[in-house]
């Protein structure tokens, strides 16, 4: 029997853990640098540093690690071990309150955006108290903050911070003028849902695209795709239910509330969901869990892909980023509660989130920005680019009343009446779903449906955050002054949706006529990363970022930067792969096919010269004539990387690999997709789709 209880957090220097191996006074101290950010004295680090290292020596470990998560999105680490020499030639086993606080790893190999030049390599690393420490692999692992030698961020957490602290600066004031004064901390949650595909270890190492890239670049399609609908909630495999059972327990021993698993919509594709937390741990734990799912799948012989777009013509995998506000006495700012309509603070907290999307399309959009993403949003599988809100039913009457000033009506919860005796009757969930929307309210929280599903949720959550907390800070300053605070946030929550009710949309984004409509209502419309990124710089932007001492307009350069280049190289990788592939495997291949079915038309004629080898000839044109074509491909492809050695500027780069060097790579595909589609499977030099779909 598994005692889930029992091993829940079992790695992880937690609360518990914490009271059990420090004197209560530090435990006390401790407590309130991580609930109220108070600077730690440094003797109270000591102790703290002492305990962690004897419960982590009690529990295997034999090194630490200070944990961050640089701008490459994936986390890094540097192992150094706790021994330090003893007079007598052997070793104790040291850890320092200083080792604690601060490390300071050589930055210089870090993407820094131009923030770092060599001659100031050194980084910072800077304990993060708020997310508990954890072992993994033998190595005491410290979560923390990644910033330059000069003190600017190089990380995705230390924004992050930044826009928590200023979306409880700014929330706080709201509930206080509702006369709320027992709250003394408000924090964003988030819970992620995370998709992913599985294939099998063997089909995957067949695969340089998948090897090197994260997915396929070639790939004719499979007989069977995805259009049956039969695999998502469907009975899961017993190989991929074995690598969730055990996933789910080593995520448990992480402390990582791992609550829900089932098959999405494409074959090998599946989800996991997490019960919520704050941005913070939530951001730690999706990083953990996602490197988690890669090691559990490899014991599994199971590769697992967090790539956005692994497979052409099924679905890909996104990370559904569930967003509220919630106060440290349990309250839900986002929860519409019995009478929304009469929940004037759940109102302007509403009205908050509709005026913080309008007014900053352009940041959600950068904040899922990606070379991997782009595939994905405006497939009609995933939201499109264009952002805009859902509210359901239940919502909309409130906001037309709110707007119309004529009387809420609402049915209320409405009974489900389930037609057979012997089932319950229960009531409807009233916010009915959208899945088309990119920002959905879904009952007492948003659903940001856009962020892809590799990428680190900090991006999205601290972008989300300070737009929040922006407008927050406005609608605070408005009905602090106020003398009549209710009817003062009535007039501002009409005068905010008279504003900003363009973005609301209920309808269905996938369709045509909504492009068009969203244009018509001067929304934006931002297709790809090249396209996006050059507004991350925007005054408005500037202005935002610096104003909630988020990012420095420093920073928010180097960032976008970062991400313009990180497109760049995304792209020249995969076309090399392309390149690789189409050169070293997949033109002798079809050469090799062609020599083949020469070789028996000749046969055919020498046995009976009268036989006319005609299926052979016919297929030897056929495939012949691709072959010329893809050799011209090829070709084309060749200079596209060549030509884009001679373009000036991260945005002008990033912009000639989308619509010279991805565009060149599409026509490649398409010539072998169809010379593998009239080829012997055994011939090509590839694992098919249906083979790397369907095996597991
Ligand atoms: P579904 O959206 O599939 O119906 P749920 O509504 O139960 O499922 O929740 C999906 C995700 O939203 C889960 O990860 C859950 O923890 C998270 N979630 C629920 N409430 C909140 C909240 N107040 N803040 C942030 N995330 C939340
Ligand atoms: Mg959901």
């Amino acid at each position: 029997m598994v005692n889930v209880p029992a091993m829940f957090g079992e790695r992880v220097f937690n609360d518990e853990t914490m009271k059990k191996y420090l004197p209560k006074g530090t435990y006390k101290e401790l407590k309130q640098t991580i609930e109220d950010g108070k600077p730690l004295d440094i003797n109270i680090a000591n102790i703290v540093a002492h305990a962690m290292k004897e419960w982590a020596i009690e529990n295997g470990a034999t090194h630490y690690t200070h944990w961050f998560q640089p701008m490459t999105g994936i986390t890094a680490e540097k192992h150094d071990s706790f021994i330090s020499p003893t007079a007598g030639g052997g070793v104790i086993m040291e850890f320092s309150g200083k080792e604690l606080i601060k490390g300071e790893p050589d930055a210089s190999s870090f993407p820094s955006g131009g923030i770092r030049a060599t001659f100031e390599a050194r980084g910072y690393t800077a304990w993060d108290p708020t997310s508990y420490a954890f072992i993994k692999d033998g190595s005491l692992c410290i979560p923390t903050a990644f910033c330059s030698y000069t003190g600017e961020a190089l990380d995705k957490k230390t924004p992050l911070l930044r826009s928590m602290e200023c979306i409880n600066t700014q929330a706080l004031r709201i509930v206080r003028v509702f006369g709320d004064k027992t709250t003394t901390h408000i924090s964003a949650t988030v819970g992620p849902e995370q998709e992913y595909f599985l294939v099998d270890k063997k089909a995957y190492e067949k695969r340089k695209d998948l090897i090197y890239c994260g997915r396929t670049l070639f790939g004719a399609r499979p007989p069977k795709g995805q259009e049956l609908d039969d695999h998502y909630f469907g009975s899961i495999k017993p190989r991929v239910s074995a690598f969730m059972k055990d996933l789910d327990e080593e995520l448990w021993k992480y402390g990582i509330l791992a609550k829900t698993k089932h098959n999405e919509v494409a074959p090998a594709q599946h989800e996991l969901a997490p019960i919520f937390d704050t941005t913070n741990i939530a951001t730690d734990h999706n990083q953990l869990t996602m490197e988690i799912m890669k090691k559990v799948a490899e014991n599994h012989g199971l590769v697992c892909l967090l790539h956005e777009k692994p497979f052409a013509g099924v679905n890909g995998s996104g990370k559904h980023n569930n967003w509220s506000i919630a106060t440290n006495t349990g309250r839900n700012l986002l929860n519409p509660t019995k009478n929304p309509r009469e929940n004037t603070e759940f109102l302007v907290f509403l009205a908050a989130v509709i005026r913080a999307v309008d007014e900053n399309q352009d940041l959600l959009r950068i904040s899922v920005a990606s070379a991997g993403n782009d595939h994905r949003l405006g497939a009609n599988e995933a939201p499109p680019a264009i952002m805009s809100m859902y509210l359901g039913d239940d919502l909309t009457e409130v906001l037309r009343s709110v707007l119309s000033g004529q009387e809420y009506k609402t049915e209320g919860k409405q009974v489900m009446r389930t037609t057979a005796e012997v089932l319950p009757n229960f009531t409807k969930d009233t916010s009915d779903r959208n899945r088309t929307s990119p920002f959905a309210f879904t009952g007492n929280k948003f659903e940001f449906r856009s962020v892809g599903s590799s990428e680190n949720i900090a991006c999205a959550n601290f972008m989300i955050n300070t737009m929040v907390a922006d407008v927050l800070e406005d609608f605070a300053d408005q009905l602090e002054k106020a003398d009549d605070v209710k009817a003062a946030a009535e007039a501002l929550v009409k005068k905010t949706l008279e504003d900003h009710k363009r973005i609301i949309f209920n309808g269905n984004n996938y369709s045509d006529e909504w492009v068009e409509e969203a244009k018509k209502r001067g929304l934006l419309n931002l297709r790809s990363l090249p396209d996006a990124l050059p507004l991350y710089t925007s005054e408005k932007n500037i202005r935002l970022f610096t104003k909630h001492n988020v990012l420095t307009e420093k920073e928010l350069r180097s960032r976008c930067e970062v991400l313009l280049e990180k497109y760049s190289k995304i792209i020249n990788i995969e076309a090399l792969t392309a390149l690789d592939m189409a050169k070293k495997d997949i033109l002798p291949a079809v050469t090799n096919y062609i020599k083949d079915l020469a070789e028996t038309a000749n046969l055919v004629k020498s046995v009976d010269p009268e036989l006319v080898p005609a299926a052979q000839t016919e297929l030897m044109r056929k495939l012949t004539n691709l072959l010329n074509c893809f050799v011209k491909k090829i070709d084309a492809l060749d200079q596209a990387v060549v030509g884009a050695k001679a373009i000036v500027g991260a945005a002008e780069s990033a912009m000639y690999f989308k619509e010279s060097v991805l565009a060149a790579m599409q026509e490649l595909r398409a010539v072998a997709d169809e010379m593998e589609s009239n080829m012997s499977a055994k011939a090509w030099p590839y694992p098919s789709y249906g083979n790397l779909l369907f095996s597991v």
